[in-house]
């Protein structure tokens, strides 16, 4: 029998604890815990104060929970002596049914792991979609995971814990996350075309109007199709950009998207997140036969990351009339430039300045996006919305001081380039922490032919810094530059500090902001504000019309450009719900 939340809203809390009995292994206490968040307003909302009793928890409890959990394909496997919950799980991922070659390489990593953490290794191995992992994928994040700081090891633990009791729950519950599963295997297919050379690697690489790109815009397109959009086209620049229309001709569009390029070795959810959510929202209008007083038009951006050409943001920026023509004579590494990849693509080049939208005949732009960051992690939090798309500028710079003998010169008369950088990287991290939500990097540090006794003579290194608005961002330019004429003049060095780019920050318009704040409250999981700190197709569209983003939590720490970013079938479902509550707001 299903459990609803009705009933455990009106049972008493010995009675609720009951009824959840199995959800987290052995610990009725966290369910007890958790009914003090009664009424409950959703299932997400039931997650959500479950894991919060965990994480609130001490530590000795917290480890209590992880040590009620059975090793992998362990002792109490083979006799038998798991709770049911757990041989489901674990038979379901085939762990049941290991050879003899995985059994003792499982045994082992259960051995190591044990004598580095003290506590079992746990992993929900129904996995991100609750279908289930592959024994292959379930040893190496094992192996994996045997590298991690064991602070940082014991909170991946108990996130894997929090997922099983999800997926218990949806069990329980009789839930499925329909919608989300099936934007989670619209992903899954298309990450099934990647470019030659990657291919072999099992890599997913797609890059601007590659076979495998047009391939991808194609199947989006027939997608589209099939999900009832009215109009379905591939623009001039790739773009794949799907109508569906308002309820009376005339009526306004609402715009959202995001990009379906990939970087090299990339993740199948970075980009495609923004185009599968709404475009799940498009076929159930249509299953419904429902017509809203506005359309809505769906892009999935051709290009966003620059990996094949120099001209990041091509597909965004071709809609606000941001396409360059010195673009079209860049070549790309086999020496194709981009005028022949077009043209080879069959695109109308002489068409993209008719891409240009005007900003009077839509509503305002939104696009869902996977975080690419820690930070919902962490927080064992879905969703987030974004308050501003972070502005930057980078600059490439030189320390120029002597180079000398490493053992004739002493201390007091060097003029050490890479030290004097040291310095600038330890004020770099201090001062953009001192804003809590700027960031700031040095990624490129080199001693061009250093040797090992030798003092450096010059030193190349990079500037990268952000911040959510533009004064925040230059105060922070302002005082990095400062302190790096201040170390270069106090050590008798000379510096080179060339700009390379500068992005104006993108703040989320309030009112629309406001829309996704309402769509997260309404789904009853918590509302959390962020600042977004990578680029997206948003802040180009920004310059012509109002723009907000939504995050969705990322796992494995939010990796992100990484063949390891994931997020599961249950968040895209609650990305699908929110992105919908906002229809029905723009509808009422
Ligand atoms: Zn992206």
């Amino acid at each position: 029998m299903t459990l609803t939340l009705q009933q455990l809203n009106q049972a008493d809390v010995a009675e609720a604890t009951q009824l959840l009995d199995g959800i987290y292994e052995h610990s009725p206490w966290i369910a007890a815990a958790a009914m003090a968040a009664r009424p409950l307003r959703s299932l997400a909302h039931l997650k959500h104060a479950l894991a919060q009793v965990v994480n609130t928890a001490n530590a000795s409890a917290q480890l209590d929970l992880i040590r009620a959990h059975p090793e992998l394909a362990g002792k109490a496997m083979v006799s038998n002596t798991l709770t049911a919950e757990s041989t489901h799980e674990q038979s379901k991922a085939g762990l049941t049914q290991c050879t003899p070659e995985e059994f003792a390489r499982i045994q082992q990593l259960n051995a190591d792991y044990n004598q580095r953490f003290g506590f079992p290794f746990i992993l929900a191995v129904r996995g991100p979609r609750g279908t289930g992992l592959g024994k292959q994928e379930i040893i190496d994040t094992f192996a994996r995971r045997l590298f991690n700081h064991p602070d940082f090891e014991r909170a991946e633990a108990l996130r894997n814990i929090h997922r099983i009791a999800e997926i218990r729950l949806n069990d329980k519950f009789g839930f499925e996350p329909a919608l989300g599963n099936d934007v989670w295997d619209w992903q899954e297919r298309l990450a099934q075309h990647t470019d030659p050379g990657y291919a072999e690697l099992g890599q997913l690489t797609v890059t601007y109007l590659t076979d495998a790109h047009r391939a991808c815009a194609q199947r989006i397109s027939h997608w589209m199709r099939d999900c009832g959009f009215d109009e379905v086209e591939i623009d001039a620049v790739g773009n794949v950009v799907g109508r569906y229309r308002p309820a009376q001709e005339g009526g306004k569009y609402l715009l959202t998207g995001s990009h379906y390029d990939t970087v090299r070795n990339g993740g199948k959810y970075d980009g495609r997140l923004g185009i599968f959510v709404p475009m799940a929202c498009v076929r159930e209008l249509h299953r419904q036969n429902k017509r809203l007083p506005f359309g809505i038009e769906v892009v999935a951006f051709a290009e966003e990351e620059g990996q094949r050409y120099k001209a990041t943001f091509l597909g965004s920026g071709a809609l606000i009339g941001d396409f360059k023509s010195e673009w079209l004579d860049q070549h790309d590494t086999d020496g194709i430039t981009m005028r022949e990849a077009m043209q080879h693509a069959g695109l109308c080049i002489d068409d993209i300045p008719k891409l240009k939208r005007d900003a009077a005949h839509y509503l305002g732009f939104i696009e869902v996006h996977i975080e690419q960051g820690p930070v919902l992690n962490e927080l064992d939090i879905p969703l987030g919305v974004v308050t501003s798309i972070n502005g930057g500028q980078r600059y490439v710079c030189e320390m120029i001081g002597m180079a000398s003998h490493a053992g004739t010169t002493p201390m007091d008369r060097r003029r050490d380039a890479a030290n004097a950088v040291a310095e600038l990287a330890l004020y770099v991290e201090q001062r953009a922490a001192q804003d809590g939500d700027s960031v700031a990097t040095i990624g490129q540090l080199h001693v061009p032919n250093g040797s090992i006794n030798v003092v450096p003579g010059r030193c190349l290194f990079s500037l990268d810094m952000r911040a959510p608005t533009d004064p925040q961002r230059d105060a922070l330019v302002k005082d990095v530059l400062g302190k790096l004429e201040e170390i270069a003049q106090r050590r008798g060095l000379h510096f080179k500090a060339e700009q390379a780019m500068s992005a104006a920050a993108a703040p989320s318009d309030p009112a629309w902001q406001k829309r996704w704040e309402n769509a997260v409250d309404a789904l009853g999981v918590p509302l959390f504000r962020m600042p977004s700190g990578a680029g997206h197709d948003a802040m180009k569209i920004h310059e012509i019309m109002p723009q907000a983003m939504l995050f969705v939590r990322g796992l494995n720490s939010g990796i992100s450009h990484n063949p390891l970013e994931s997020t599961t079938s249950d968040d895209m479902q609650l990305a699908v719900d929110a992105f919908t509550h906002v229809l029905h707001q723009l509808d009422a």
